[in-house]
């Protein structure tokens, strides 16, 4: 098959099925951690022997709003934020252990200088990222759905969020706090993007 961007393509044969096909989000923007092999991966982390090529594979338009929300918060003068990000999908989609979703090249895991920090300017700079976005997004003809956190119940994180807005409506709407420690040293973002 072929890996360039575009509409989704069909396998032919007796499993002939559509797949939705995705870019490589790679180009363009910071990484942080270490990129995955190009070979799928257990559970474990040994590699199995089909090609995944790599962990950052993304719907076009998810790639796009990232793209230009990564160029508009670069150039935000004194507040100025460098997006970085991690994993996104493998290149057909599918289940990349050890995540319980990124199948469908609409989740980024991401990151920002000082994020574990958790602190109040953390929620004023992550709610910075989330409008960027959300923006983007809108400008693709896609939605940004949800951003999880793990912050603390009560904790400066929360306080400063609970006065934030994005859009106009609470930003509680959209960054949602995550029970689990998954996300205190890096975020996760959701968007709701059809098949271009
Ligand atoms: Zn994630």
């Amino acid at each position: 098959m072929t890996v360039s961007s575009g509409a989704a393509i069909v396998v032919a044969g007796d499993n002939a099925k559509a797949v939705t096909k995705l870019t490589d989000i790679r180009q363009g923007i910071a990484r942080y951690s270490l990129r995955d092999t190009l070979q799928c991966l257990r559970e474990n982390g040994s590699a199995l022997p089909w090609p995944c090529r790599g962990d950052a594979w993304g719907r076009p338009k998810v790639q796009a709003a990232l793209l230009a929300a990564s160029n508009a918060l670069a150039v935000q003068g004194p507040n100025a934020i460098t997006l970085q990000v991690n994993d996104i999908s493998n290149i057909n989609g599918g289940r990349f252990p050890t995540h319980t979703s990124h199948m469908r090249g609409t989740h980024l895991d991401l990151d920002i200088s000082g994020y574990d920090n958790l602190d109040a300017a953390v929620a004023r700079r992550v709610v910075q990222v989330a409008q960027a976005l959300a923006t983007a997004a809108t400008n693709e003809g896609i939605t940004l759905t949800r951003i999880l956190v793990s912050y603390q119940t009560g904790g400066a994180f929360a306080e400063e969020l609970a006065g934030l807005q994005i859009n106009g409506q609470p930003a509680t709407l959209i960054i949602r706090q995550d029970i689990s420690t998954v996300h205190d040293d890096h975020f996760h973002a959701e968007f709701n993007a059809p098949l271009p």
